[in-house]
């Protein structure tokens, strides 16, 4: 699932390729990709409008038009956004299509179909079509607060592995940059959240804003078939201290990496460098 570095590696991507380019065509190929209006709607609504910016929220896009309309996009498990050429090939799963002015095509491709992409007109806030988006917790990657955090999780008992995974807590983490966080911070992922200390607090929000800036330093995680919107893949995969290394040497310490199941989620860990 794309993380925050993968969907802020999408986001410049497309600010690249598509700022100011016009929709001329719409094509829903899968009705269940589109989240809002209903599909038709949908296509007919975005016919004409130029691209005028791409934000990020956590692991949302949020598309801004020229008329004050927009779109919200969120990959899920397997979405990804393509922009081909004239005669480029389409990929397998082209769930959404828009022709731009000037040849080109961008396609939305979702072998999944958990992935949506909604339609956010001008009269409407995007957190009224997309309401999670208002629950959403800080931006982690100038650093997010220690004092914030600590509040936070102080009626939370759950792992603190589980809690970095909670949107509403910090927005953005998934499964590997939590892993790789709590591994840099010398902290275990089953740690109950409210009994960490401010120091390792504060270690921990430090370490979060590293690994997510050096995953998107490095173009985002290739662990599932994630692409960035021209197409490339990221390498992140090949620096992760913990993340999918089960059994194989821990890079500080030497003794294997464990690995457990955590809310259903298969977690990395050192057992001897994280307490
Ligand atoms: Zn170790």
């Amino acid at each position: 699932m794309p993380e925050l570095p993968e969907v802020e590696t999408v986001r410049r991507g497309l600010e690249r390729e598509i700022v100011s380019s016009q929709i001329l065509a719409v094509k829903v190929l899968r009705p269940a990709s589109v989240g809002y209006p209903e599909p038709k709607t949908f296509a007919k609504e975005l016919i004409g409008k130029t691209f005028k910016s791409i934000r990020r929220r956590g692991k949302y896009l949020l598309i801004d038009l020229n008329d004050g309309s927009g779109m919200v996009a969120h990959l899920r498990m397997s979405g990804r956004f393509l922009v081909l050429k004239k005669r480029e090939e389409e990929p397998p799963h082209t769930r959404i299509r828009m022709e731009l002015s000037d040849g080109r095509r961008l396609i939305f491709d979702d072998m999944r179909v958990f992935g949506r992409v909604w339609f956010v007109p001008k009269d409407m806030d995007f957190e009224e079509v997309v309401p999670t988006l208002a629950e959403l917790g800080p931006e982690p990657l100038e650093g997010v607060d220690p004092k914030m955090l600590k509040e936070k999780l102080s009626r939370k008992s759950q792992p603190i592995k589980s809690a970095l995974l909670d949107q509403t807590i910090v927005a953005g983490i998934g499964n590997i940059y939590a892993d790789e966080s709590l591994h840099r911070a010398g902290i275990s992922p089953l740690r109950p959240a409210n009994d960490l200390k401010p120091k390792e607090l504060e270690k921990l929000c430090n370490e979060i804003a590293l690994v997510l800036n050096n995953a998107i330093a490095s173009g985002g995680s290739s662990l599932r078939n994630y692409t960035d919107a021209s197409g490339v893949n990221g390498n992140y995969q090949n620096e992760a201290l913990v993340y999918g290394r089960k059994g194989q040497e821990c890079r500080t310490c030497s003794k294997p990496i464990a690995r457990a199941k955590l809310a259903g989620r298969s977690t990395h860990y050192c057992p001897k460098c994280q307490r």
